[in-house]
């Protein structure tokens, strides 16, 4: 008996390695879990170093995932898909590049290779994706194994800023599906993470940005990552205001990084003739949109979700070289005992917490 309780009690307190478990709608604790070995065939072994919490991990931890039915099937799940780590050990065949003490960026994505989107070359849209912290178990623990695809070496960077390459990732994914060119104009609405990354990714292809948001210190940080700003009020005309902004055509893309559904209305009508839409924010509710204005002005409305691997290359690249625009986004660090803390703040905050950091122990 004594033994037995002792084995529990070493389980609970010495075995294994400590990660956050969540558990269920808005429960997550931090455990004791079993390391998860040496790494097969074409994987890699790594110790994540910081990890980053975006609206999609708010998401998840409410159970409020628009694509998932049955919101049971989520828990347990260890979140966590914006991630730095270095390496630990390399499995068998994987590419000679990759080594123990390496930082990496992990992306998230592995697609079936089978679907329609996969065949056509955007496995990022896959119909059976499979990403790390959603559909499999994420960073916010001590050790993990993953597909060596998956991994981007980065170079000598600070974790924090590693892990911005992920939500990064998806603001360069926006620019592509918007075609975004030099000299073009950009209006952002929502200058939360992902609309002021998506600011950073349209500035450095030469367009001006105009970033919109209700609250005011998210636009006080806009300002590093080269957009103009414009603060809105619920009764203030936003087209008028955006359209004063971008001149009389009206801008040639309008990115939506909220999911409200006002907002992809608004952008409809805003968006030039000719021009392009990007819907990047997330809602299970609908959006009214005039139907003759996407025949009459000729518009693409378009889709993001997560990105491609030459997208992600890109994304490590831009992190590296607008660097301290990118910093600029996370401002609450955390460590991993009080990942539980971090999420309910973050997700209570959202006009002091741009992005939360969760900084695990260093090997
Ligand atoms: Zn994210
Ligand atoms: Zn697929």
């Amino acid at each position: 008996m004594i033994a037995e309780r002792l084995r529990e009690w070493f389980d609970s307190h010495v075995a294994g390695m400590r990660a956050a478990v969540t558990r269920d709608r808005r429960v997550m604790e931090v455990v004791r879990v079993p390391e998860p070995g040496s790494p097969g065939s074409g994987e890699v072994l790594v110790r994540p170093e910081a990890v980053e919490l975006c609206g999609s991990d708010f998401h998840y931890f409410l159970g409020d995932i628009g694509t998932i039915e049955d919101a049971s099937t989520l828990y347990p799940r260890i979140q966590g898909h914006e991630a730095s780590a270095t390496i630990l050990e390399v499995g068998a065949d994987c590419p000679p590049a990759l080594a123990p003490g390496l930082r990496v960026a992990l992306w998230p994505v592995s697609a079936c290779g089978r679907c329609y989107a996969c065949r056509v070359g955007r496995g990022n849209a896959c119909a059976n994706i499979s990403l790390i912290g959603v559909h499999v178990d994420g960073a916010l623990q001590e050790q993990l194994v993953v597909p060596a695809a998956q991994v981007f070496p980065v170079g000598d960077r600070d974790p924090a800023l590693t892990a911005l390459v992920e939500p990064v990732s998806i603001a360069v994914r926006t620019v592509v599906r918007g075609r975004v060119a030099s000299g073009e104009r950009v209006v952002v609405f929502g200058a939360g993470p992902i609309g002021q990354a998506v600011a950073l990714a349209a500035t450095d292809r030469g367009a001006s940005v105009l970033l919109v948001d209700t609250l005011a210190s998210r636009l006080q940080r806009a300002g590093e990552v080269g957009a103009d700003v414009l603060q809105v009020g619920t009764d203030d005309d936003l087209a008028a205001a955006a359209r004063e902004w971008a001149g009389e055509d009206g801008p040639e893309v309008v990115v939506d990084a909220t999911g409200v559904p006002v907002l992809v209305q608004a952008a409809v009508e805003l968006v030039a003739q000719a021009g392009r839409v990007v819907v990047v924010g997330l809602s299970g509710d609908p959006a009214p949109v005039r139907v003759g204005d996407l025949p009459l002005k000729e518009i693409d409305v378009l889709g993001v979700s997560c990105c491609g691997s030459g997208e992600f290359a890109e994304a490590v690249d831009l992190v590296g070289r607008r660097s301290k625009a990118a910093s600029g986004l996370v401002t609450h660090e955390f460590t991993l005992e009080q990942a539980p803390e971090a999420i309910v703040y973050a997700l209570e905050h959202p006009a002091e917490v741009l992005k939360a950091v969760v900084r695990l122990d260093p090997a």
